[in-house]
């Protein structure tokens, strides 16, 4: 409602800006009307459940309501990892379920990296995907006895070589040619892409197959059968939850998932010998064994994409596009890769940008439907949805059709996690949390040992 034809979607990251796309707004929901689907939010869950859904059933009447446009949230933004990450570790998963479904959960995250790429290459998306795997470099001796432990507790999952593997320091500055490297743990179950290219691109693909998208169209209220915008009512069978890191702006819904930001910088295009010294001459994706998250990747155009959390978790859950820049935050990250790659020393920044990522209490994402209601959802996938919200689309659309299948019995199935405490409790505590990351790292820098203040707060982190 009164608002610009073009409001410069083009201008929210890097990916953004460098997706070839038609920013117009697809057409808002213009009055009431019915469906067999209802999908609140277009983003990668919203479309690669509207993808799955059309594909087995092209009769199905599937609509999407998307408050900005199609790629507006994380979906566009994020770090491009397309990973075999899970939010759960396998023994939080085993203690929801049992250990054989929490390996299959795995299993079922590591072929969803091939799913993503195989349905990209199908529908004609150029996402610029490279599978060159992720390595984590240890640059400390903690970092090195948490990468070494890490393998090991692998071991005792029987996820062998070909999952996850130590490298020593040779062979990882081989990889990558990060400063103070002692070794690495490697796993080929990641893909560099383009977000925002993926996203835009599933977003044409779905609606060639004949699923109508309303942009600009914010959904106000969910409820059995029903999904109320200012514009209409769309009336379904069955209305999906899929908006992920703004959740808690919809009503009943304000504990169920915290947004907390994580922002990335992205560098100008880097010559081929910067590329020479620095490695990641398949794309691989990379991180080290730090407590505060950081990843990065090398772009298709040869930038330097790097991203961490660190910014604050603003009071209420609150979500504005101003918390989207933290020149702070962009500076520490700035510092934290020259700190990295000192031969990046005076490369300019030409992007710098972030988006709410979704936590659920239990850090455990999950999706699921209620049959009595026709309310169904899936997220809190925290950082690491790109993957993880295309096997909730497969498993939305079994749900949906009534399918009992090898994915609908997965342990994030139906998993119910526990809100949220009530603010100022939720603020203090996350807020001490992202906090005491930051607190562990220094102290492992200086004492040069794993860091107790790590050990203490972990369990509260989950
Ligand atoms: C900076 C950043 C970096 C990340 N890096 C990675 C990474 O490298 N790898 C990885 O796996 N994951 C990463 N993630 C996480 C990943 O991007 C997300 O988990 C994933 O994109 C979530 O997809 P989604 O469709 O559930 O949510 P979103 O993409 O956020 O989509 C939700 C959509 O719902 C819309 N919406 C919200 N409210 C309403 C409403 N009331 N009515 C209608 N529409 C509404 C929003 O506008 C939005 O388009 C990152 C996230 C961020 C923010």
């Amino acid at each position: 409602m009164g608002r610009p034809l073009n409001p410069h979607y083009e201008r929210l990251s890097l990916w953004h800006d460098t997706v070839e796309t038609d920013w117009t707004p697809r057409p808002q929901l213009d009055g009431d009307v019915e469906a067999d689907v209802a999908i609140v939010g277009a983003g990668l869950t919203g479309l690669w459940t509207a993808h799955y859904l059309a594909e087995a059933d092209p009769e199905l009447r599937v609509v999407v309501l998307e408050a900005e446009t199609a790629g507006y949230g994380a979906s566009g933004r994020n770090g491009g990892w397309c990973s075999a990450l899970f939010p759960a570790s396998l023994p939080t998963l085993q203690g929801y379920a049992d250990r054989e479904a929490a390996l299959a959960q795995h299993r079922a995250m590591r072929e969803t990296v091939d799913e993503v790429t195989r349905v990209a290459s199908a529908e004609g998306i150029d996402a610029q995907v490279s599978k060159g795997g992720t390595i984590t470099v240890a640059r400390s001796r903690a970092q090195w006895s948490r990468a070494r432990a890490e393998v090991a507790d692998a071991r005792a999952w029987g996820r062998g070589e070909d999952d996850v593997r130590l490298l020593g320091r040779e062979e990882a500055t081989a990889v990558l040619r990060a400063s103070r490297t002692r070794g690495a743990t490697y796993t080929p179950d990641c893909a560099a892409l383009h977000p925002a290219r993926l996203v835009r691109g599933l977003a044409d693909a779905v609606e060639r197959r004949g699923v109508t998208i309303h942009e600009r169209t914010r959904v106000t209220a969910i409820e059995p059968r029903l999904a109320r915008t200012e514009h209409g009512t769309v009336t379904a069978r069955t209305v999906l939850r899929a908006t992920e890191g703004y959740t808690a702006t919809l009503a009943g819904q304000r504990r169920a998932l915290v947004p907390v930001y994580s922002l990335i910088i992205a560098t100008e295009p880097l010559p081929p010998e910067l590329w020479d010294e620095i490695g990641l001459a398949r794309r691989e994706t990379f991180t080290d064994h730090r407590h505060l998250i950081v990843y990065g990747q090398r772009s298709a155009d040869d930038r330097l994409v790097f991203g961490g959390r660190g910014a604050p978790y603003h009071l209420g859950s609150r979500i504005k596009p101003e918390y989207d820049h933290d020149e702070r935050v962009f500076a520490r990250l700035y510092a934290t890769l020259v700190d990295l790659f000192p031969m990046l020393a005076g490369t300019r920044v030409t992007h710098a940008w972030g988006g709410a990522l979704g936590i659920p209490r239990d850090w455990c994402a999950s999706v699921g439907l209620d049959r009595e209601t026709g309310l169904g959802w899936a997220g809190g996938y925290v950082g690491d949805g790109v993957s993880t919200t295309n096997l909730a689309g497969r498993t939305l659309r079994d749900l949906v059709l009534g399918r009992d299948t090898e994915l609908t019995r997965l342990p994030w199935v139906g998993h119910r996690s526990p809100a949220w405490e009530r603010e100022p409790w939720r603020w203090l505590g996350i807020n001490a949390g992202l906090r005491a990351m930051t607190v562990a790292d220094a102290e492992e820098s200086l004492t040069r040992m794993p860091s107790l203040v790590a050990r203490a707060v972990a369990p509260l982190l989950g």
